[in-house]
């Protein structure tokens, strides 16, 4: 399997190139040369797998040459062994045709971790392969710093640093990055805000010559393996609910748009997806380009539903690619603008295939809290404030004709226990294994604002290393 860019510029890279590059050269996002497809009888035959080996036989084709299938199942296992749910992602029915899918099993509780765990791993077997190590630096105001913390600590071949602004994360987010104590893993607490934090990690990017001394990682949003990882639990449910033999709808809590491209994807792979909703808060570009071909860049604003504060959804580069019918050259140019001019402009016919691909939903603060609420009062559910968002678009968009519903369910409620205990009255325990998140000893070094001393720090952690 190989990879082009969907801005045409850069060359066609296998699968291990891919992960450790990220974005491509020119800028533009990897994406399969031809897209692999599963028959009936192929979904068939997954009916029953325990998900480990699922998402081994969904991920083979993505992964190729590059890495042998033995291998992969081995990753697999392992990546899913430490979740909390002996399904992995099981299924809840809340009403007649309605599911919510839980993705938050994970060590760190959100849906990340369904990918990071297996990224980690895939660093580790393709930088052994290699002989190399790396470092990954990040920012976070959050779940993506966790999550990749906990996928790479005690890995042999990589460092990770991760950089959150100082007292300004929720005390779960900044427990469970603190409190992992692997001799590979650094924190700093930067006094300043998440913008000066991604501020010092570009500007170590754009620094040649550090970047060469620690080589430097990233394991963001847009890395094709996280998607590849993020395919096989659509595939798990529809499965359950009858699949080949029956479609299903999915409802998607959208920020980067990377979850919801995974089930686009299952789709293109001949999944049957009679509907994708794609759900937002009161930060919407989405739902707007959708409902009125308005895909314009707006402040971030702050929401219940952080991880879906964003301005623009970066893998949606991926869609339009394929929208355009992969002309590279035209979706180079439309990016370009769309940065240039904070718009983008795409023909009517084109935004009308969008419509027919994905239906949009916007829910602002006080949606979502009621949503919460009625969900408890009705079925006895707690769903976090993001997971909220899909399960009433999901509620507000239904397909009719007997199809389910799943919503993804992308956050435990534990996470967000003020927004819950708000909505509810309940404020949700943790659960068991986490019990003691607060007891634990909490590791980071608070440090200024300052490119110099923060490369000095990740020097300090590679170096302890590569001793
Ligand atoms: C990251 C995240 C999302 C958004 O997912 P995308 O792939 O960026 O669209 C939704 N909910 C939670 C809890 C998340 O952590």
């Amino acid at each position: 399997m190989r990879y082009i860019s969907t801005r045409g510029q850069a060359p066609a890279r296998d699968f291990a190139d891919v992960l450790l590059a990220g974005l491509a050269e020119d800028g533009g996002l990897f994406i399969p040369e031809t897209w692999p497809h599963f028959s009936p009888a192929d979904f068939r035959s997954m009916r029953g797998l325990p998900y480990a080996e699922l998402a081994a036989r969904v991920m083979q084709p993505f992964t190729g040459t590059a890495i042998p299938f033995e291998v992969l199942r081995t990753i697999c296992h392992a990546a899913y062994a430490g979740f909390g749910h002996p399904a992995v992602v099981p299924l809840v029915q809340l009403e007649t045709g309605l599911f919510v899918q839980e993705l938050f099993h994970g060590p760190t509780l959100a849906f990340k971790d369904m990918a990071m765990q297996v990224l980690g791993r895939l660093f580790d077997y393709v930088l052994t392969q290699r002989d190399k190590r790396v470092t990954i630096v990040g920012a976070t105001s959050g779940d993506t710093g966790s999550a990749a913390i906990e996928a790479c600590a005690g890995r042999d071949r990589v460092d990770i640093m991760i950089l959150h602004p100082h007292g300004r994360t929720s005390l779960v987010q900044r427990r469970q990055m603190t409190t992992v104590h692997a001799g590979n893993v650094g924190n700093v607490a930067v006094e300043g805000t998440f913008d000066d934090c991604q501020d010092l990690v570009k500007a170590m990017f754009a620094d040649a010559g550090f970047r060469q001394e620690v080589r430097l990682s990233a394991v963001n949003s847009i890395n094709w393996a996280r998607i590849a990882a993020q395919i096989p639990y659509y595939v798990a449910s529809a499965l359950a609910l009858g699949a080949p033999d029956r479609e299903v709808a999915f409802s998607v809590p959208t920020g980067n748009f990377g979850n919801v491209l995974a089930a686009w994807a299952a789709r293109r792979m001949g999944l049957p997806v009679a509907r994708l909703i794609v759900g937002s808060n009161r930060n919407d570009i989405l739902a707007r380009f959708l409902a009125s071909n308005d895909m314009s860049m707006a402040p971030v604003e702050p929401s219940l539903s952080p991880s879906m504060d964003i301005q623009v959804s970066s893998n949606f580069e991926r869609v339009l690619f394929e929208l355009l019918d992969r002309d590279a050259d035209l979706t180079r140019q439309t990016m370009l603008d769309f940065r240039r001019f904070g718009r983008m402009t795409v023909a009517d016919p084109v935004w009308h295939r969008a419509r027919t691909l994905f239906h949009g939903f916007r829910l602002d603060d006080p949606g979502t809290e009621a949503e919460i609420r009625r969900l408890h009062a009705t079925s006895g559910y707690l769903a976090d404030p993001h997971t909220a968002v899909g399960v009433a678009a999901a509620r507000a968009l239904p397909c009719g004709g007997g199809v389910p519903i799943v919503a993804m369910a992308t956050a435990h409620p534990a996470k967000f226990p003020d927004a819950m205990e708000r909505a509810t009255g309940h404020r949700p325990a943790l659960p068991p294994r986490m019990a003691d998140l607060f007891e634990r000893e909490e590791r980071f070094t608070v440090l200024p604002n300052d490119l110099g001393t923060v490369e000095a720090a990740v020097r300090a952690l590679v170096g302890r290393n590569r001793a």
